[in-house]
């Protein structure tokens, strides 16, 4: 490290010497601060995808790669004028309009509030008014096997509004009766819309129950697929559950009194002393997510081959999804990952001059410089753009991802993947060679990030990342102010060497397949593949049967890996990474990859619905 970073580095700790701090360094490392600034401000609202800012976060990435003279490299296609943006598909979501609910009771209306006591769901569809008597039916199941149901002979629910509890029949603990699991499969949404949907109900209304021991009763998202479009399925909280059934019972009974008789398998008990009024409209709308690409065309005999210099541009919002404490404020993402898309606006204006000062017959390889979305929810926007290519991916020869290279301690940063592509390690060695950053070149990724993507391609791909995991990783505290910009645009120069001796050299840098690798770095030293877990995830996994796909997790440990990254009991753990998770033994399996500090990408299915995470794995011995 150099004197003046030196200098710089202790200046940055000190309050206000920012602007001095940056009077020490050169344009290039404050310019690199610049963008890292503008796009962690309040501005781009945490860069969260389908909001105004991340609109203004691709905005403003998209015009720098055009202020070096990029191209754009994305043809038109149906429905996007294509440019510098790749469209990809990100679900669906849906948009309500006009959600409505209340009882009459004796000509008085009392309205219940719209997002806080009830919710028209994603499960059935709208109304355009609906006024009707309801009908109570317990937890709306009918379960043979258990000899249990809701329902009499000619119970016909036709004109009327079926009112029934989530979950299934509990004990005094608010637990179910019938699994030592949470609940038993009997209580899916499916099951209970297909029971109550075959008496004919006009609408369903369906009551969080009190006293339970599930905390998804406090919430009313719930499962986002559609179940039938015949009738609207509307949700209500605890406390306007309680309140509906005391104005519409003609005995005034409340909500717990009503679950007693669900939990005894009540039929169904007709609420006769006032009507409901339902009201409102849901549709479907269709996400798009982008990336952005600018193209720096190659020449000559190389031309047709293309580097990706790509990370992702995307981050959490308000910590919607995927926080780790501070849910709802801004996340500004400073180190992940405005840094890295800093360090590839750097590196497209250092290549775009670099390539102009090539001599005329000099081949080099053509560079996409890609800012990725949807990383945070999964690797999606990098999915898409290996999964609808807009360059051939077998001309595709190297793929460098940045993924937080802010905040590193003493200069220590990593460059992993140099073992996927032939050639790469020299290449690499040759560049810190002349880098002031303490590098090292771990033999595995330690993350799963956008490049993650491209090696599931058999695309060599270096991954760049501070050695040092801080603890604002994902909070409110991901803040500019603590970014080194120094060893973060040291960084960059050292990935922007390795590049442009990648984009020339003659040869390409083949994929190494994974059982080929390792002959050099440790020969006449092979290690043994350890037998022993060095990782903890902390759940308690409650299923070891075979007829699920996936680990339910009957528990998370306190504090634990899994607990930080958003893992609640009652998730299905299905996607690990790259890998299905089929049961215990295969993830047991996987976990023997891991050393501790791999974050991994993890997909659990909650209500129904898949949710993406991201897990930091903790090692086996650090408890507490
Ligand atoms: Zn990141």
């Amino acid at each position: 490290m150099s004197l003046l970073s030196m200098i710089a580095l202790s200046l940055f700790a000190q309050d206000g010497a920012i602007r001095e701090a940056l009077a020490t360094v050169d344009d290039e490392t404050r310019e690199f601060h610049e963008h890292i600034v503008v796009l962690s401000s309040q501005w781009m609202d945490g860069r969260l995808p389908g909001t105004p800012g991340m609109e203004r976060a691709k905005d403003y990435f998209e015009h720098h790669l055009r202020a070096v003279g990029l191209q754009p490299a994305v043809e038109p296609r149906t429905g996007h004028p294509g440019g510098y943006r790749h469209p990809f598909s990100l679900g669906t979501d849906f948009i309500r309009s006009g959600q409505a609910m209340a009882t009459v009771v004796n000509g008085e209306l009392d309205e219940f509030q719209g997002d806080t006591d009830f919710m028209l769901t994603g499960m059935g569809a709208g109304t355009d008014g609906f006024a009707g008597q309801a009908v109570f039916v317990g937890y709306g199941l009918e379960v043979e096997d258990r000899n249990y149901t809701n329902f009499s002979d000619d119970t016909d629910l036709s004109g009327k509004v079926a009112v029934f509890f989530r979950f299934e029949p509990m004990d005094e603990n608010g637990e179910s009766q019938w699994s030592n699991r949470r609940w038993s499969r009997d209580a899916s949404f499916a099951n209970k819309i297909a029971a109550v949907g075959s008496r004919n109900p006009a609408a369903i209304v369906i009551l969080n129950p009190p006293n339970c021991s599930d905390d998804r009763a406090e919430s009313m998202i719930a499962a986002t697929q559609r179940l039938t479009s015949r009738f609207p399925i509307y949700m209500c909280s605890i406390e306007a559950g309680d309140r509906l059934l005391k104005a519409l019972d003609a005995e005034g009974r409340s909500s717990s009194e009503f679950r007693e008789l669900a939990d005894q398998g009540s039929g169904p008990i007709p609420l006769t002393n006032g009507m409901i009024t339902l009201e409102g409209t849901i549709e479907e709308e269709q996400q798009w997510g982008e990336n952005v690409v600018g193209l720096l065309p190659g020449r000559g005999d190389l031309a047709e081959q293309a580097i990706v210099v790509g990370g992702h541009l995307d981050h959490l919002g308000k910590g919607d999804f995927g926080s780790r404490r501070g849910a709802g404020q801004l996340h500004p993402g400073a180190d992940d990952n405005a840094s890295g898309s800093a360090g590839i606006l750097m590196i497209a204006k250092s290549m775009a001059q670099a390539y102009a000062d090539l001599p005329e017959d000099q081949p080099a390889r053509s560079i996409l410089f890609v800012g990725f979305s949807a990383e945070e929810s999964g690797l999606n926007g990098s999915r898409a753009f290996v999964d609808d290519p807009i360059w051939p991916l077998s001309d595709v020869s190297l793929m460098t991802n940045f993924d937080m290279i802010g905040r590193a301690i003493d200069g220590k940063v990593q460059v992993a993947g140099a073992e996927t592509g032939v050639g790469l390690r020299a290449i690499i060695e040759a560049a810190v060679e002349d880098c002031p950053l303490d590098v090292t070149l771990p033999s595995r990724s330690p993350g799963a990030s956008d490049h993650t993507s491209f090696l599931s391609r058999e695309i060599p791909a270096l991954f760049g990342i501070t050695e040092n995991f801080h603890d604002d990783y994902h909070t409110p505290d991901d803040t500019s102010d603590k970014i080194n910009f120094v060893s973060g645009m040291q960084m960059t120069r050292l990935f922007a060497d390795i590049i442009k001796s990648a984009a020339l050299l003659p040869e390409r840098t083949a994929w190494i397949p994974r059982s080929d690798r390792g002959s050099g770095r440790s020969a006449g030293n092979d290690t043994p593949r350890r037998a022993s877990i060095r990782v903890r995830f902390g759940i308690r996994p409650d299923s070891y049967d075979d007829d699920l796909t996936g680990i339910l997790v009957g528990g998370v440990t306190e504090g634990g890996s899994a607990q930080k990254a958003g893992v609640q009991s009652g998730d299905i753990l299905v996607g690990w990474n790259e890998n299905t998770v089929e049961n215990v033994r295969g993830w047991m399996e996987l976990l023997r990859d891991h050393d501790p500090g791999d974050v991994v990408a993890i997909t659990v299915l909650r209500d129904g619905k898949q949710v993406q995470l991201k897990a930091r794995l903790e090692g086996r011995d650090t408890e507490g």
